[in-house]
């Protein structure tokens, strides 16, 4: 799939130039660099990435089957109308298919295959570095500096992986749909944090605002937590009730969405958040290459072997075979 190397400085500098102008195929092949960890890929947004920060992220989280997928294609669509590009991105850390195969299901967005203003991608696993969630990032950097303007990040399955790639958007949108209780559960234990936007998608549905208050009960009492002034001063989650198959309250989420923003952006907290999900990414970057240059060298040190022996027989506690270790490591 990936031509050969491609490490001169020449070359990478061309696609750069070709990926700042939205050039759709340098775009794709550079999301295709970072995805698959190959040097030029990182080479590629180190070039690139003072060009980013302009796009607005904006990251889908729910169960599988509320309609996120759906939703993000009425989203496109009066993005569009609108006048803006949108770059999609689907993760799916759990399917085993790569990019193309998961386009046609996954998002539901064929109107759009034609229309030149919309780019989208599917990523599934890899054994990247730091992993999918970092390789989801890069893509996501890539769309910025290619010029899209709404970038939509869409995540599939549950878990860790799911909830780090969320964190780098700038606005967070749970969905949800009647019956998917264990979801405000989760809120309701702060298993899962406040998103800044709540959609409840099929909201044709009878049980909807039985569900409305629910999340409006979660809510209030997530802010018991905060001072009177904070309170006055923060970002009142929405509770938006949609039917993306039909359009129907999708405008309405669209305000909800600029209205996220300019909050944001008016409060200084765009740049802290930014900040915080970078220093995050920095370090799953660090800690993804420590723990990969620790593996390779342990692989073939008989040191490290001994010292697993003495931990096998019980000589050793794990955590003081680890402090060896390190010590070693830092020599
Ligand atoms: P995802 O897994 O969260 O991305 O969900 P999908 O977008 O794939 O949608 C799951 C199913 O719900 C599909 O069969 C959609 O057609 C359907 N669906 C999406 N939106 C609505 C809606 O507003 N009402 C109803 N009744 N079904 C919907």
């Amino acid at each position: 799939m990936i031509a050969p190397a491609m490490t001169d400085p020449a070359t990478t500098k061309n696609l750069a130039q070709r990926l700042l102008a939205g050039d759709r195929r340098a775009l794709a092949r550079a999301i295709s660099l970072v995805e698959d960890d190959r040097p030029e890929g990182w080479a590629l947004v180190r070039e690139v990435y003072p060009h980013t920060g302009a796009a607005a992220v904006v990251g889908f989280t729910g169960p599988p089957g509320v309609g996120k997928s759906t939703l993000i294609g009425a989203l496109t669509k009066l993005r569009r109308e609108a006048g803006r590009t949108v770059g999609v991105l689907s993760i799916d850390p759990s399917s085993p298919f790569t990019q193309g195969a998961l386009l046609g299901d996954r998002i539901r967005l064929s109107d759009h295959y034609l229309d030149r203003g919309v780019f989208i991608r599917s990523m599934a696993n890899r054994g990247a570095l730091g992993g999918l969630s970092e390789a989801a990032l890069q893509a996501a950097l890539l769309l910025d500096a290619a010029g899209r303007e709404d970038v939509f990040v869409e995540t599939v399955g549950v878990g860790q992986a799911e909830i780090d790639i969320i964190d780098h958007a700038d606005t967070i949108v749970l969905v949800l749909m009647p019956g998917s209780g264990d979801s405000v559960q989760a809120l309701k234990a702060g298993v899962m944090e406040i998103p800044d936007i709540i959609v409840i998608n099929k909201a044709d549905h009878p049980l909807t605002d039985t569900m409305v208050r629910e999340i409006r009960g979660v809510l209030s009492l997530a802010n018991l937590d905060r001072s009177p002034a904070e309170a006055a001063a923060s970002w009142r989650v929405p509770i938006v009730k949609v039917e993306a198959a039909h359009g129907t309250g999708v405008p309405k989420l669209i305000d909800c969405l600029d209205e996220h923003r300019a909050h944001i952006l008016a409060a200084g907290q765009l740049d802290e958040r930014r900040r915080r999900n970078l220093r995050g990414e920095v370090l799953a970057i660090a800690t993804a290459r420590i723990r990969r240059r620790l593996e390779a060298e342990l692989g073939r040190d008989a040191e490290f072997q001994r010292l697993l022996d003495e931990v096998v027989a019980r000589r050793l506690d794990p955590a003081s075979a680890a402090t060896v270790l390190l010590e070693r490591a830092g020599e």
